[in-house]
């Protein structure tokens, strides 16, 4: 429908009278909730009188509008607000668009999940709570403020965490449900109960000091090119993590020789052990560590008696940045790679849907040897072959 009502369009144009400024690097779901804070009234009303259009599932709308904001809903931002398109554009991961694209980060280049799971530091989301755009990268592994490792599931009940599930009648407590040991003692042919939600104070959480310099100094230098123009180094340093990130990770595991850090949360999280079988039926714990074949042990949820799901995990990808950074860290990051990782199974084209992220064409050099081992011939043509994509 493209009426707008009289009413509507009255609301569209209406001013507030004042708009707090966001913080540096703040996101616009911490921003607009921030706001409906200071007028006192709900995240649905906030959102109806800024235009962004609230409907039934607002904390998701939000977080779609954080990862690109159309431009219709910049606008009446913009009219609501006084704020100008440039803070507007700070706020959101892919910026103001004519046009959605669908889902464009599922892409592991692109810009990390909006919607999807988030790493939030425990002792930052104390209400009232303002949070940085930056917690929805994939390298959002600590807290700079806190020297803490990130979290990204609940320890209690194993739920994923994301803005788009946060609520907001119990701000900062864990809106997942709890775990199914309730279901399973249920009585054979009683009706499910229904299930209670976990409520967790999500600033309770434990979670480890981060002791490992290499991985503060890559998150440091990760926040800091995600809030200015990265130079032409910073750029070539941040292809070579991603492409070693992507050999490590996906599709086919390269296994790490051997972990030497200082960090104890870090070791902890490395084994020599193969990749793990898959459950312990006596185990009720909702998540569990096992091993992958990087040679990292990573959590894994139980969502039903037989189901079971990766939780994303800040430690696990702190211990993979302290790895990868080592190496980039190195004089002669041939050498430092051929020590570090060893290829199990070279991906081929195939593996990648036949899809290249874009970074692996602008690896440097030095990596060159690494990737002829852990891709097969067909991938590498296809890197010879075709034209550098453009940097986006
Ligand atoms: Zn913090
Ligand atoms: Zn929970």
């Amino acid at each position: 429908m493209t009426v707008v009502s009289s009413a509507e369009s009255h609301r569209l144009s209406r001013r507030l009278p004042v708009a707090p400024v966001p913080l540096p690097g703040e996101s616009l779901f911490s921003w607009v909730d921030h706001l409906a804070a200071v007028y006192e009234v709900d995240r649905t009303e906030i959102m109806q009188w800024l235009g962004l259009d609230p409907r039934a599932a607002h904390a998701s709308r939000l977080a779609r509008h954080t990862a690109e904001l159309r431009l219709d809903a910049a606008r009446s931002l913009h009219i609501a607000t006084g704020l100008e398109p440039e803070a507007i554009h700070a706020m959101t991961l892919l910026g103001v668009v004519e046009v959605r694209r669908s889902r464009p980060y599922r892409l592991s280049d692109a810009p990390e999940a909006p919607e999807e799971t988030w790493a939030f530091c425990p002792r930052c989301v104390e209400p009232p709570v303002r949070w940085p755009l930056w917690w929805y990268r994939w390298w959002a592994v600590m807290c700079p403020e806190h020297n803490c490792y990130t979290v990204s599931f609940c320890p209690d009940c194993g739920s994923p965490f994301s803005p788009a599930i946060l609520r907001g009648d119990a701000p900062g407590h864990c809106p997942g449900f709890t775990s199914l040991a309730d279901e399973q003692h249920r009585a054979p042919g009683r009706r499910r109960p229904k299930r209670k939600r976990c409520g967790r104070p999500l600033w309770e959480i434990l979670t480890p000091t981060v002791a490992d310099p290499m991985v503060r100094d890559t998150h440091q230098r990760l926040v800091r090119m995600a809030g200015e123009e990265p130079s032409s180094l910073d750029r070539q340093w941040y292809d070579d993590l991603r492409t070693l990130r992507i050999l490590l990770n996906e599709p086919n595991p390269l296994y790490v020789q051997t972990f030497t850090g200082p960090d104890p949360a870090l070791r902890e999280r490395y084994t020599t052990q193969e990749r793990g079988s898959m459950w312990d039926d006596t185990d009720t714990n909702p998540v569990v560590l096992r091993a992958t074949g990087t040679g990292f042990l990573h959590p894994w949820r139980r969502t039903s008696p037989s189901t079971y799901g990766k939780e994303r995990d800040p430690v696990t990808t702190g211990a993979e940045l302290s790895v990868i950074a080592s190496v980039l860290a190195s004089d002669d990051m041939a050498a430092a790679a051929r020590e570090a990782f060893r290829v199990l199974r070279p991906a081929s084209l195939r593996d990648f849907d036949n899809d290249l992220p874009p970074y692996l064409y602008r690896a440097s050099s030095q990596l060159h040897a690494l990737i002829s081992q852990a891709q097969t011939s067909d991938v590498l043509n296809r890197l010879h072959a075709s034209p550098e994509p453009p940097r986006t």
